[in-house]
């Protein structure tokens, strides 16, 4: 199929064009044609599959169609998401693919000062992209109004629900008109997305593309190891295999930090990402690593959600996370649009089970291979991973806040076993794990 079978217009054609697209992927080609007719849609398709145009070049399209707004621009679509990453990412979509189209569109988050985000709001806009948080912010200051909305896009919703944001999407939803569009994409489908859509959504057409699969395009590589000596591994392979820029996953922001130091000790440079982080720090860290003045960027589970780097080659889970489908969020980093990827696993005794709440998810085996020289120690028995108020949504185990439980991945981590958190991981919904809050927190607890 091509796109211009798809009955988008030549402004919408020229700036995809522009940016090499040759062929619809299969999210976008079933997705637009049922976004024009005006359906609203429930999608199950990760990150990678170009699901960001799948939404935006047809609601492009029908903004176009409308006539001309007199007098103010008035917010006529909201996408909600996540994280702020997600959102400037999606922002930065809907610039690119309407770059010939006379829409103005802005990117609402928090941990950035509001006032130029209220001076932008004053002079009109008509596509808002934005963190849950900052959104009703704006709301309760009277600075966004929502009530002209036609088309209203859940993006990530597993996600959100994960970070606790369900009470707030539903004080948005409370202020957008009744008659309006609504599209919802999730990586997975759990019991509370089908709730959430079934409240949210009418009539919905289902489409989905790879759900809870991961993608054919990424080659995934598991090597067992000691966890005393996941660093040590990593190094070597960053250095003896020539890796440019590689994407690290940690479960908490401390083995982030503490490995992201380590990797600079061993000449490797580094950046670390997570939600303690302010959000310059995050911008910095990201570009940095964008523009390859940073070799290794070590993330959490959050901070990485939105991170979209063409043709980033090496995704690496120094720490296999404990909610399974979180492994295929990270691992769709790589192997995006067209590309091939590697996602390596380095996997210590104590995360056998993890292991296996994996595979059975994405149905399938991921081949072990075993490197010479780090043959795991078969005396090291299995220790029980410290999720130290981590969600523990499915793996199980979680909750323990406070909790003082065995070492952590990657050697022994007490401090992250504590159960305080930051201001920053407030604002972020993030527990002292880096991980996120699984309850709704009250008001005001993670603005965003
Ligand atoms: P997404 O899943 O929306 O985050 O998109 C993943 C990546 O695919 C982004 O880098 C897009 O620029 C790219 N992309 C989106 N649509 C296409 C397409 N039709 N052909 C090639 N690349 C695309």
């Amino acid at each position: 199929m091509k796109f211009t079978q798809l009955g988008l217009n030549d402004h919408i054609l020229r700036a995809i064009k522009e940016q090499g697209y040759t062929e619809p992927t299969p999210i976008q080609a079933k997705a637009i044609p049922l976004v024009l007719e005006g359906k609203d849609v429930l999608a199950g398709a990760q990150t990678g599959t170009g699901k960001t145009a799948g939404f935006t070049l047809p609601i492009l399209q029908l903004l176009s169609k409308k006539p001309k707004p007199q007098g103010k621009r008035k917010v006529q679509v909201l996408v909600l998401t996540p994280t702020r990453e997600l959102a400037a990412q999606v922002a930065e979509s809907v610039r690119t693919y309407g770059k010939y189209l006379p829409f103005k569109s802005m990117v609402i988050f928090g941990g950035v000062s509001i006032n130029p985000q209220i001076h932008t709001l004053k002079q009109g806009v008509d596509l808002v992209i934005g963190t849950p948080g900052r959104i009703l912010d704006l709301m309760n200051q009277r600075a966004l109004d929502l009530r002209d909305v036609e088309h209203f896009i859940l993006d990530e919703a597993d996600r959100m629900l994960d970070m606790g944001f369900i009470n707030d999407i539903k004080k948005i939803l409370k202020v957008l008109p009744q008659r309006r569009q609504n599209l919802l994409f999730s990586a997975t489908f759990s019991k509370e997305i089908k709730i959430l859509a079934d409240g949210l959504l009418n009539s919905p057409v289902l489409i989905e593309v790879a759900r809870n699969e991961t993608s054919g395009q990424v080659e995934q590589i598991v090597y067992p190891v000691d966890k005393g000596r996941k660093r040590e591994l990593l190094t070597q392979l960053i250095t003896e295999e020539k890796w440019t820029q590689v994407l690290v996953f940690t479960r908490t922001k401390h083995m982030a930090n503490r490995l992201a130091e380590q990797l600079d000790k061993d000449g490797i440079t580094s950046a670390a990402i997570h939600g303690n982080k302010s959000q310059n720090a995050r911008t910095k860290a990201l570009s940095q690593f964008k523009d390859g003045k940073v070799r290794v960027l070590v993330a959490t589970d959050i901070a990485a959600r939105g991170i979209d780097i063409d043709q980033l080659a090496h995704v690496v889970n120094y720490e296999l996370p404990n909610v399974p489908e979180d492994y295929v969020h990270r691992i769709g980093r790589t192997g995006r649009a067209g590309n091939t990827g590697q996602a390596i696993s380095l996997v210590c005794v104590d995360e056998h089970e993890y292991l296996r709440n994996i595979e059975a998810l994405i149905r399938k085996r991921v081949p072990q291979v075993q490197i010479k020289g780090f043959l795991p120690d078969p005396s090291i028995k299995a220790e029980k991973i410290n999720q130290g108020g981590g969600r523990g949504r499915r793996g199980g185990g979680g909750g323990n806040r406070g909790g003082n439980g065995g070492g952590n991945g990657g050697g022994g981590n007490r401090n992250n076993s504590r159960g305080g958190r930051s201001n920053a991981q407030r604002k972020n919904g993030e527990s002292a794990t880096g991980k996120p809050n699984r309850k709704p927190r009250a008001r005001a607890s993670h603005r965003d």
